[in-house]
C-alpha cells in the first residue's frame, strides 16, 4: 500500500449532498476529494428526480394529446415511441453527468472513482490507496429496499424501471409511497395496464387525509387499479407472466413487470463504520445532531443516510450549511428541517408543506385549529370530456390563524407550492394570505380567497 494522500475534506458519495458540501468547501480554499463508485450526481441525477421528471413531462404530453380533442384538435391514436423517449432521457442525464465531471474539475475537486471504506476516524481506503483528512463527510445515499419474500428477484426496482427500453403492457407496482405513485402514474399515462398495491389502506400514507383521498380519486380516474390493503407473500412466474400472491391467498396477475417501490435503505453497509467507531442504527441510518455531526468528531453525515427528509434539496442544503460551519467560520450554521416543501409528481401532482390537519390537532388541540378547504375541477378541463380533481387545504392555528400547513393536489401545484412555502416558513397568517390580491383566472387564487372555515360551512 502506498503512502496516504492528504486532503482537508474527504466526501464519500458524489450525489446531491456530497457535491454540495464539496463545492462550498473548495470555494473556501479547502483541498477536497469526492469518492464516487458510480456516477457523479448520485441518485437524483442518474436514477431519481431527473429521469423521473422527464418521464412525468412525457406522461403529461400524453394526457394533453388526448384532452386536446375536446378543444378542436384532431384525435390521435398512435402510441408513444418509448425507446425514443428513453434514449432522449438517457442523453439528457448523460449531459448532466458530464457537466458535473467538468465542473468538479474546474473547481479543483479531486474526484476519485471507487468505493470508499473508512479505515479509521481520519482515513479512507479506495481499493489499495489510503486517503487522509481531518474532516470526512458520509453522503452515500440510499438503495431501493426489496423485502425477503420468495420470488423477490422477479420484481425490478426504480433502478430497473430506468433500464426499461420497452413499455411493459401489464405492470404491478408494489408500494403506494411517492415513488410507487409516480411510476404507476407514468406507466398508466403511456397506456400500460397498471395495478398499484400497498399493505396500508391508503396511498402516500404520511400525507394529509384530504390529499390522500383526492389523490386516490385521481388514480382511479387515470385508470390505475388499486389493491389496498394487500400484503405480498410471494412472487411467482408461469408461462403466462408474473404473479403476486398475498398472505390471505389472493393472486394477482399475470404481469409483464413487477416493480418494488416499498422504500429505500441507507447505503451504509460495508462503509467501514466500525473501524472509525461511527454509530449506526439497526436500520442503517447514521444518527446525527442538529449540525450533521456523527458521534465521532470530524466525521459528519448528510442526506438520505441520516434518515431525515430524503430529498435532494435537503441533502444539498445540509451540505452547504456544513461547509459554512466548518470552513467559513459560521459556527452555528445548520439546516432548519422544519417546513420542508415536497411534491409528488403524480397525475396531477401533489404538494405539501408544514403540518397535516391531524398533526396540527395533535400539537395545538382541536380548538386552536381552523381548516379552509376547497375541491373543484379546474378550468383547464373546461372543454375536455373529463378532468382530474384539484383540492386545497390550509391548516391554520390560533386566534391569529397562522398558516402551519398547506396541502395541494391538482394541475400546476408543483410550481405553485414553492412560493406558498415561503409564506408558511415566514409564519404568515390567513389574513396576510387574504390581503394578497388574487391572480385570475388561476387555480392558485383559491389559496388567497377561501372565505369560510370548513367546519362552519
Ligand atoms: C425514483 C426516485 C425519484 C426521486 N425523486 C425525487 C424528487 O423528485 N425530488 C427530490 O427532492 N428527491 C427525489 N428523490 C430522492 C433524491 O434522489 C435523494 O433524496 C437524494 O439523491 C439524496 O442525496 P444524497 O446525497 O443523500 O445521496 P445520493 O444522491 O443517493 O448520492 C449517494 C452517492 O454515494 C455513492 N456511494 C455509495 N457507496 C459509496 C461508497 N462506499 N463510497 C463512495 N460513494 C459511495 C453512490 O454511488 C451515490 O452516487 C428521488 C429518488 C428516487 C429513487
Amino acid at each position: 500500500m502506498s503512502t496516504a494522500v492528504e486532503f482537508d475534506l474527504i466526501v464519500l458519495g458524489g450525489g446531491s449532498g456530497g457535491l454540495a458540501v464539496a463545492e462550498r468547501a473548495v470555494q473556501y480554499g479547502q483541498r477536497v476529494a469526492v469518492i464516487e463508485p458510480a456516477y457523479l450526481g448520485g441518485t437524483c441525477v442518474n436514477l431519481g428526480c431527473v429521469p423521473k421528471k422527464v418521464m412525468w413531462y412525457a406522461a403529461n404530453m400524453a394526457h394533453a394529446r388526448h384532452e386536446a380533442e375536446g378543444w378542436g384538435f384532431p384525435a390521435v391514436h398512435d402510441q408513444i415511441d418509448f425507446g425514443k423517449l428513453v434514449a432522449g432521457r438517457n442523453q439528457f442525464v448523460n449531459n448532466i453527468r458530464s457537466y458535473w465531471g467538468g465542473y468538479a474539475q474546474e473547481l479543483g475537486i479531486t474526484v476519485i472513482q471507487g468505493k470508499g471504506v473508512l479505515t479509521s476516524a481520519t482515513t479512507v481506503a479506495v481499493n489499495e490507496q489510503i486517503y487522509t483528512a481531518s474532516h470526512i463527510v458520509l453522503s452515500t445515499g440510499g438503495v431501493p429496499f426489496v423485502p425477503p419474500v420468495p420470488g423477490k428477484e422477479l420484481g425490478i426496482t426504480s433502478d430497473g424501471f430506468f433500464e426499461l427500453t420497452e413499455l411493459p403492457p401489464r405492470v404491478a407496482v408494489i408500494g403506494g409511497g411517492y415513488i410507487g405513485v409516480e411510476l404507476a402514474g407514468v406507466l398508466r399515462s403511456f397506456g400500460s395496464e397498471v395495478t398499484l398495491l400497498d399493505m396500508l389502506e391508503s396511498v402516500i400514507a404520511p400525507f394529509d387525509e384530504m390529499v390522500r383521498e383526492v389523490a386516490t380519486e385521481n388514480l382511479h380516474h387515470l385508470g390505475v387499479v388499486l389493491k389496498l390493503p394487500f400484503r405480498v407473500k410471494a412472487l411467482t412466474q408461469t408461462g403466462a407472466g408474473k404473479f403476486i400472491e398475498s398472505s390471505d391467498g389472493e393472486k394477482l396477475g399475470p404481469f409483464d413487470e413487477i416493480i418494488w417501490a416499498v422504500g429505500r435503505a441507507p447505503n451504509t453497509r460495508a462503509l467501514g463504520l466500525e473501524a472509525a467507531g461511527v454509530a449506526v442504527q439497526q436500520n442503517g441510518i447514521i444518527p446525527t445532531d442538529d449540525y450533521q455531526n456523527t458521534n465521532v468528531p470530524g466525521i459528519y453525515a448528510i442526506g438520505d443516510i441520516t434518515g431525515r427528509a430524503p430529498l435532494t434539496p435537503v441533502a444539498i442544503a445540509a451540505g452547504r450549511q456544513l461547509a459554512e460551519r466548518l470552513f467559513n467560520g459560521k459556527t452555528q450554521a445548520k439546516l432548519d428541517y422544519s417546513n420542508i416543501p415536497t411534491v409528488v409528481f403524480a397525475h396531477p401532482p401533489i404538494g405539501t408543506v408544514g403540518l397535516t390537519e391531524e398533526a396540527a390537532r395533535k400539537e395545538f388541540g382541536d380548538e386552536a385549529v381552523t381548516i379552509y378547504e376547497t375541491r373543484f375541477t379546474p378550468m383547464r378541463y373546461a372543454l375536455s370530456a373529463q378532468g382530474f380533481k384539484t383540492a386545497m387545504k390550509l391548516v391554520c392555528v390560533g386566534k391569529e390563524q397562522r398558516v402551519v400547513g398547506l396541502h395541494l393536489v391538482g394541475d400546476g401545484v408543483d410550481e405553485m407550492l414553492q412560493g406558498f412555502a415561503v409564506a408558511v416558513k415566514a409564519g404568515l397568517t390567513k389574513a396576510q394570505f387574504d390581503a394578497t390580491v388574487a391572480i385570475h383566472p388561476t387555480s392558485s387564487e383559491e389559496l388567497v380567497t377561501m372565505k369560510t372555515p370548513r367546519d362552519s360551512a
